[in-house]
C-alpha cells in the first residue's frame, strides 16, 4: 500500500478514535519514563503511540481480557524507542500476543548451534523474524525506572536488530553518519566488563543475561538506556553515545 494512501486512512482512523489524551495519560501515568517527554515531545510520543495501537492487533492468552489502558501502555512503551526514528522501523510484524504472566512457549527452541532445547523455562517476553511479540502483562507493569528493566523495550530492540542482517545479532541498521566500528568497539568494550564483573562477582549496570548473546546484550542495554540512563552512562560513557546516536534521543538529559 502507497505510504500517504496509509497514512490518509490512518489519520482518519486517528480522528474517530474514542481514545482521548486523558485516557493516554492515564494509561501511562505510573510509568516514569513518560515523564521524560513533555511539551511537543509528549504530543508526538501520543500520537505515535496511538498510531501504533492502530496498525497492530492485541491479543489476550490464557483468558487475559485486554482493555484500551494496557494497549495504550504496551503501544506507548513501545513507541518510546521509535520516536525519533519512526514507525516503518516495526512494519514487519503485526501482532502483539499478551500473557498474564511469564510464560511457556509451546515451540521447542533452536540454540545458536542448531540444537532444539525442549526446556521448558517461563519467558517474560519474546519475538522472532516477522513473528509476533509474546509479552508477559505481569512484567510489562513491572517496569519502574530502578532496575532498568523493561520487557516491552526489550522485544521492540530485538525487532529494531531484526531489521539489519544476521538475526538478532546486536547490528541494527545504523544510520548515515555512524561508525559501525565504533559502535562495535563500544559494545566489546561494555560486554567484556560486564563478563569480567560477573567473574569477579561483581555487580555491572545491567542484568548479566545479557551475556547471552550479542542481540540480548543489545535488548538489555537498550532497556537500561530509556529506563536507567543515568546508570549505563556512567559506567559505559562510549555505548550510551552510540546508543544516543542510533535512537536520536539522549533520555540522560532528558530528550
Ligand atoms: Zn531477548
Amino acid at each position: 500500500m502507497l505510504a500517504w494512501w496509509r497514512r490518509r486512512r490512518e489519520n482518519r482512523r486517528l480522528q474517530t478514535l474514542h481514545l482521548t489524551a486523558a485516557h493516554w495519560e492515564a494509561a501511562i501515568a505510573d510509568w516514569p519514563v513518560a515523564a521524560r517527554y513533555q511539551g511537543e515531545a509528549r504530543a508526538r510520543l501520543r500520537e505515535l503511540s496511538l498510531r501504533l495501537l492502530l496498525r497492530k492487533e492485541f491479543v489476550g492468552i490464557h483468558g487475559l481480557a485486554i482493555d484500551d489502558a494496557m494497549r495504550l501502555r504496551i503501544a506507548t512503551m513501545a513507541a518510546v524507542p521509535v520516536l525519533e526514528l519512526g514507525l516503518g522501523w516495526y512494519d514487519d510484524w503485526v501482532t502483539v500476543l499478551v500473557y498474564p504472566d511469564a510464560f511457556i512457549p509451546s515451540h521447542d527452541r533452536e540454540d545458536e548451534f542448531g540444537i532444539v532445547h525442549t526446556d521448558r523455562e517461563p519467558l517474560t517476553g519474546e519475538t522472532s523474524a516477522q513473528g509476533p511479540v509474546l509479552l508477559s502483562w505481569a512484567d510489562v507493569q513491572d517496569a519502574n525506572g530502578e532496575d532498568a528493566y523493561n520487557v516491552v523495550i526489550h522485544e521492540m530492540a530485538h525487532k529494531l536488530d531484526l531489521c539489519g542482517a544476521g538475526g538478532t545479532n546486536g547490528a541494527p541498521p545504523l544510520h548515515p553518519g555512524m561508525d559501525p566500528a565504533a559502535w562495535a568497539a563500544a559494545f566489546t568494550a561494555a560486554w567484556e566488563d560486564l563478563d569480567a564483573r560477573e567473574a569477579a562477582g561483581r555487580e555491572g549496570p545491567i542484568d548479566p543475561y545479557a551475556l547471552q548473546d550479542a542481540g540480548e546484550f543489545f535488548a538489555v542495554v537498550s532497556e537500561c538506556f530509556f529506563e536507567a540512563p543515568q546508570r549505563l552512562a556512567v559506567a559505559w560513557p562510549d555505548l550510551y553515545g552510540q546508543l544516543r546516536s542510533f535512537y536520536r534521543q539522549d533520555p540522560l538529559n532528558g530528550s
